[in-house]
């Protein structure tokens, strides 16, 4: 059988397995071992080589979902952010990136790459226009993210990759909150995907951990650095993230379709001045995200009416807890504001459209009934 014949769930449980030759089991055995034999062997095995076992057969899984020849799995988001950046962009470089990006994908350009000499520009919007008027002529990569962090804004994929083929530019996307089973930008000409493993793919808010996918060519330039920067993930986790992508298709599919039920439920709510969630008709972007994705997510936003108290709403959730991080099994919010935006500053913040009332909601797999009482009796206790 041929991986591209495969449906996704059948790829989620079956592609990038390791044989296990000695016992037949079921699933993949765990190599927890950093020392293997270098005389007559093919490869040079290695954690921090990215080539163990388990770590080569958790990239075919990547890979496949993708629909890219390799991928490569990291020690976190941010190793993986980081080291393909750094893999396409040399001293006198030049990089575009979209205006909103992950907090931590931010600082890592604006604290690390003036080090380098490496030059950037963000955009200030989202369109064609936006994207080209930054271009230069030492410009060698264009990074995006979408749909984004929080405001749900949907990049045009095909218009970035045509662009970044026009100027002869890798075009590199943080494909995290779509997750490759709502999104696979390979098909719309994107070269390079990364991931937060952290998030989707692992799923149950317990293990840290980043992936890429892209062409062969790619990934090699990607390991070059990648084995230089050593940003490897454990064996130990390598496997329980196999495990978690097992479950990938039918559980975004599950956060899907809560989530768009709660947007629905939001929306309608007198409560709520704004829902952000590219599944509903009302946002701004909702047929390009509807040409681009195959489902919308389990991530969207909300702004509190005026009369709602914010600090009261969250603390008077009781199913629904509020915490950092995202993308797990069990729901979670966050006050953008406070938590993952709180550095930007009041004006920046201002700028972006991210007000002290909006709050980020991570749609989990719970009984989408419980999950709106939930919300429900706190906008009870909270409006004022
Ligand atoms: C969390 C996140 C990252 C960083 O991942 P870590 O695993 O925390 O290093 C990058 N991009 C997006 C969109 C994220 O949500």
């Amino acid at each position: 059988m041929k991986n591209i014949e495969l449906g996704v769930n059948t790829i989620c449980t079956h592609i990038g397995e390791v044989e296990d030759k000695q016992f037949k089991g079921a699933i993949s055995p765990l190599f927890m071992t950093n020392s293997y034999a270098y005389e007559n062997v093919e490869v040079l095995r290695y954690p921090r080589y990215f080539n163990t076992p388990n770590q080569e057969a958790l990239c075919k899984k990547i890979a496949a979902l993708e629909k890219t020849e390799a991928g490569l799995i990291f020690g976190s988001g941010m190793a993986a952010v980081s080291t393909a950046l750094l893999a396409f962009l040399n001293n006198g470089d030049h990089v575009v990136v979209q205006n909103t990006i992950y907090g931590g994908a931010y600082n890592f350009i604006v604290e690390e790459f003036p080090k380098y000499g490496i030059e950037f520009d963000f955009t200030d919007g989202f369109s064609k226009e936006d994207f080209s008027s930054k271009i230069k002529t030492n410009t060698k990569v264009i990074y995006v993210e979408t749909p984004s962090n929080p405001l749900m804004k949907i990049t045009d994929l095909e218009m970035i990759s045509r662009l970044a083929k026009e100027r002869n530019l890798v075009s590199l996307i943080d494909n995290t909150f779509a997750s490759p089973i709502n999104q696979t930008p390979s098909d719309f000409g994107i070269d390079v995907m990364i991931h937060s493993a952290t998030k989707y793919l692992g799923g149950h808010s317990d293990i840290c951990a980043g992936a890429v996918a892209a062409s062969n060519e790619h990934i090699e330039k990607i390991w070059n650095v990648a084995k230089n920067l050593g940003g490897s993930l454990s064996e130990y986790t390598v496997w329980l993230l196999e495990r978690s992508m097992k479950t990938l298709a039918i559980r975004v599919k599950a956060h899907n379709k809560n989530a768009k039920k709660i947007a629905k439920w939001l929306h309608k709510n007198p409560l709520v001045n704004h829902v952000y969630y590219p599944g509903l008709k009302s946002h701004p972007n909702y047929k390009l995200a509807k040409k681009q994705m195959n489902g919308f997510t389990g991530m969207l936003s909300f702004e509190l009416n005026e009369s709602v108290n914010s600090d009261t709403f969250l603390k008077s959730l009781e199913l629904i807890k509020p915490s950092m991080s995202l993308a797990g099994v069990e729901s979670t919010i966050l006050a953008p504001s406070k938590t993952s935006h709180a550095l930007l500053g009041e004006e920046e913040r201002k700028n972006q459209g991210i007000s002290e009332g909006l709050l980020r909601l991570s749609v989990g797999i719970e009984d989408r009934k419980d999950l709106i009482s939930d919300l429900k009796q706190a906008f009870e206790k909270s409006n004022i």
